[in-house]
Order: structure tokens, then sequence, then C-alpha cells
């Protein structure tokens, strides 16, 4: 019988329906703020963001022609009309795909042609990326300028070069409403959100979740954040982690909406205005990524604010040390900011939460991630799949009803993911307590995080083989202490071999010409922070697989991030 770690608290019944009729079943009243742009203060309330994205949901269907089913791209920084596509996409029955918004044109393609989007929801800031992808695709013209829906502030909005493209505001036809699609019972276990994550290994694949994944984790995490959200509505919670990430979709879009905690959205994060925006909005609670923390333990920000409405600041997406939160903790103490520093763990994946601290866990117990919500069992299982002794390291292992459906036309990579009685593996290992609080002690997989964002080494090996001078190439993530992150790092074969490097000088011009390079070819998040280190070969196992392991020792011997 495996060992099976089962949450303390109690099962919760999860709604089989539509993620749109979910979020609006509190009945709140409709005149609440839900979302606030930051910079200008403009406000949807609840009613808002129904009507608007009815509106939407009816220019969807009577206006494009969209159909149940077909799937549309959101490619924007975060912006109060971000929930608005995203559930009147789901009002109209429509299948959503969210793109991070500092991909490149190739890596757009890639989730484009891999998810089957035919409409792309952008901003006028990323409409050249845009549609330098669909013109890759070799779109027509005419046709870039169908598939393409632009919103975004009226400044940027007045461009002339945006002329001709279909704008947001012509979709909310007429005052006319969507009829919600229905997706009661079995029609819950419909495909509603392809997000992207690279798993365990490889290039990124499109993760199914279903209106009920997504659903069972706003039932589950809810109650949980109701234990530091206060009641009546008084919270105000900040944006400023992107939205296309499925940590932000679930919540900063979708919790608090069903909670009733209006969120003052930012489209990125800066110290002065995350500071400046939690006093002028008296922001009670944050969710946010370690390296912010490590922005507020050192940045002069904080001292020019009164931020001492800040009672939350909660972490995900990334491990975090216990020595930031404390650092973090003294310094806010000073300025009279009484913040606690929760945080959770899960992935793409799994919708994606499935373990989070209470308020003052951080304090009772600290460097652990938590314990399971309702309705989430774990294992901790060895290579051989056995289990791990008691107290032992094992891969976590996850089960329950925010587990995807699998991966999009990847049967293969689902089957090696899910086993056949439906457990997740989730390359993540770690240890149990006597408390059943889970700590991270390792990651198995190959996927590196940087500041929360997945980068898949497999993405970057096949960019760098395709520089002329690079024969072959490994990459791993390299821990940074200074900026509470991993940083990629590439070990690369020179096409002529080291010893045609006369000096180190001319070594280390290689090495930087890789990074400059790079740069022009992948996303920012990706970039080769952690450098480029030259060998005559990239260490493989027999059957040519890169021994990671190996780039991670020599990678310790050579100490080359603080
Ligand atoms: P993603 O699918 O982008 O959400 O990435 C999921 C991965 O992020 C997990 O498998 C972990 O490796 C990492 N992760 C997420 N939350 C935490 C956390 N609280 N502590 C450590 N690692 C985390």
């Amino acid at each position: 019988m495996p060992r099976i770690y089962r949450s303390t608290n109690p099962y919760i019944p999860i709604p089989e329906r539509s993620i749109f009729t979910q979020v609006f079943s509190n009945n709140y009243n409709s005149s609440l703020p839900a979302y606030i742009d930051a910079p200008t203060g403009f406000t949807l309330t609840r009613g808002d963001v129904r009507k608007l994205s009815l509106e939407f949901g009816w220019g969807l269907r009577n206006i494009l022609g969209q159909k149940r089913g077909d799937i549309m791209a959101i490619f924007s920084p975060n912006s109060v009309q971000w929930p608005i596509a995203l559930l009147g996409g789901i009002a109209a029955g429509m299948r959503i795909t969210t793109v991070n918004s500092s991909y490149t044109p190739p890596e757009l393609l890639h989730q484009l042609q891999d998810s089957g989007a035919y409409y792309v929801f952008t901003h006028p800031a990323l409409v050249g990326n845009a549609h330098a992808t669909l013109k890759l695709m070799k779109v027509s013209d005419a046709e870039i300028r169908k598939r393409i829906i632009l919103v975004g502030p009226a400044t940027l909005m007045a461009d002339p070069k945006l002329k001709g493209l279909k704008r947001y505001d012509e979709l909310l036809g007429n005052g006319q409403l969507q009829k919600e699609e229905n997706f009661d019972g079995p029609l819950s276990h419909e495909t509603v959100m392809i997000c992207y994550s690279s798993g365990t290994t490889s290039k990124s694949k499109g993760v199914e979740l279903t209106h009920k994944n997504i659903n069972s984790v706003i039932a589950m995490v809810g109650p949980r954040f109701n234990t530091f959200l206060r009641p009546n509505h008084s919270d105000c919670m900040l944006s400023v982690l992107p939205f296309f990430h499925i940590y932000g979709l679930t919540k900063l879009v979708l919790v608090p909406f069903f909670l009733g905690a209006p969120q003052v959205v930012m489209s990125q994060f800066n110290p002065e205005d995350f500071c400046a925006y939690v006093q002028k909005y008296k922001i009670t609670c944050a969710l946010i990524v370690p390296p912010i923390l490590v922005v507020l333990a050192n940045h002069p920000a904080p001292e020019n604010y009164d931020m001492r409405s800040l009672r939350i600041l909660f972490s995900g997406a990334a491990p975090l040390g216990e020595g930031l939160t404390s650092k973090v903790g003294a310094r806010l103490k000073k300025l009279g900011v009484d913040c606690n520093f929760p945080q959770g763990w899960g992935l793409t994946e799994t919708s994606p939460t499935c373990i989070m601290q209470d308020t003052y866990d951080w304090i009772n117990k600290p460097g652990t991630i938590g314990t399971l919500l309702s309705n989430v069992q774990a294992r901790l299982v060895l290579d051989d799949e056995t289990d791990a002794p008691e107290g032992e390291p094992g891969e976590i292992w996850i089960k329950g009803p925010n587990v995807m459906k699998g991966y999009l036309n990847n049967p293969k990579a689902t089957r090696d993911a899910i086993t056949p009685d439906g457990w997740f593996k989730t390359g993540d290992v770690a240890i149990v307590d006597k408390d059943n609080f889970f700590q991270i002690v390792d990651r198995k997989k190959e996927l590196i995080k940087y500041k929360g964002f997945q980068v898949p080494p497999a993405d970057l090996e096949a960019v760098l083989l395709t520089h002329p001078d690079v024969l072959d190439a490994g990459v791993i993530g390299v821990h940074s202490e200074v900026e509470a992150t991993e940083l990629p790092r590439a070990y690369v074969v020179p096409r002529g071999g080291v010893a045609a490097f006369k000096t180190v000088a001319e070594k280390d011009a290689f090495s930087h010409a890789i990074q400059s390079w790079i740069q022009t070819k992948v996303a920012k998040h990706k970039y080769l922070r952690g450098g480029v280190v030259l060998l005559d070969t990239i260490p493989k196992s027999a059957a040519g697989k890169i021994l990671r392991k190996d780039l991670r020792e020599l990678a310790k011997k050579e100490h080359h991030v603080s």
C-alpha cells in the first residue's frame, strides 16, 4: 500500500460548472470594485465585469463567428481588460491560451501553432510581435488584421500605425449579452485553459486545464485565503504578477474576484510604483515572488511611503529562503508595517496550488511550504517508484481535482507525467514533518525558474545549437543568493574547441558574444544571466541525454555566481 499524505482540512465538494458561473456565484453587490487600474484609478465594478464580459463574449460569437471550443490567445501585459477577455471568452464557451508577454515571435509562434489559437488578444506594445509572428506563419496582411484584437491605453491606441486593426471596443456590440455557455456536470471536464509548461523535461507543452480543475483551486484556496483576508470586502489587493502565469491567473484574477476582494492592477513591477500604490490604495495583501522581497529588503523605496496597511505578502512560484523573509519582515517592522509572508507551492499542471502555508506558518514552520489543501493527496516517491521511508525525501506525486487533464496533443508526455491510477509526478523533491508540513529540498526535473518564470533548458539548448559557432550546448540553473532566484547558465562547446582560444580574454569575448546573441533570440527571462562557460564536451549518458547533474557539479566548483 502506498504511503499517502492526506489533507487535514475537510473535503470540499467541487462545483461542476463553468468557471464563469462559479466566480459570479457569490452574488456580491454588483457595485463593489473588482479591478482597478493602478496608474489612473479607473475602476471596473463586479457589475461592469459581468456586463462587459458578456458583451465581449457576444462579440466573439456573433461578430467574429467564434464557436464553443475555439481557442483565443491572450498576449498582453496585465490590464483591467485582461479579465474581461478571459471571462468573456469563457462565457462564449471558448478555450483560452495565455502567453508570456515577453515572448519573441518564434516563441509565440510555437504557442499559437501548438494550441491552435486563431484570435490574438493583445496590447499596442506587443502588437508588433503578434504581427511578426503571424507573418512568420505566412498569414496575409488582410487576415492579420482580422486575427488581432487590440486593447490598451488611449494614448497608445491613438498610434496611426494601429489603424485598421480590430479593437476590443468594437466587440462590445450594441449592449447585446452572450448567453453563458453551459459547462454543468460532465461538461465541466472540458478543457478551458491551455497554459504552457515544460513539465519535467523538454520544451513547453500545452497544459489542458478544465473548468473543474480551476473551480477546484478556487474552492480549495478560497478558505485558506479567507484566513488572512478580512471579512466585509475590506481588503484591497495589489496585482503585480503577470496574469498569464497560472499563479496570477488563478490567485489574482479569479480567486480574489470569487472572494470579493478588489485588485489594483499593475502592468509590471517597479519598486517605487509598488510602494506608492500600497500607500495610495491602502493595499492589505499582495502576491509576490521571492525577488520582489529582495527589492523590498534593500531598495530605498519603502522608506518613502506609508505602507502600514500591508498585512500579507504571499509568495509562490519559486523557492523562498527563510533568511529573506526574516530580513524583509524586520525592515518593514521598523517602518511600522506588520506584515506576514506565507507561501504556497504548486505547478501549472496542478492549476496550480496544492500546498499552502497559513498566515503565521512562515514563523512557526520556517522553510516549509505548508500543508496540503483540502481534497489534495500526496506521495513522496523514490527513483524506483516506491515510497520514501518516513521523514526521508522523495519526489512529490499529487492526486486531486486540480490535476490537469493532460498535455495537449501529447499522449506520451501525459502518460509519462500521470500514472494510470492518477498520480501526477511533479519533479519536486520534498520531506514531510510530523505535523504534515512539506519542505522542498530539491528539484529532480530539468526546469529552471528565473524569478518565478519557467525557463526550459531544452528551449535554450535548441536556440544555442542554431548559432554557427556552437557545436553543442547544455543549460542548467545556478542559484543567486543576491537576487533570490536561479539564473540560466549555458555550457557551450565552441566549434573550433576551447583550445582554439589563445587567451582568457578571447574565451570571455566568445562567452559574452553568445550571451548577447541569445538576447536577440529569446524572451527576457531566458537570458543567460548565469553566464556562458566553455567546455570541450557536454557530459551525456550512453543514450545521448545531457547529464545535468554533472553540469551542476561543475557549477558548484566554479563559484561563478554569489
Ligand atoms: P510553474 O508551472 O511555472 O508554476 O512552475 C512550477 C514549479 O515552480 C514547481 O514545480 C517548483 O519547482 C517551483 N515552485 C513553485 N512554488 C514553489 C515554492 N513555494 N517553493 C519552491 N519551488 C516552488
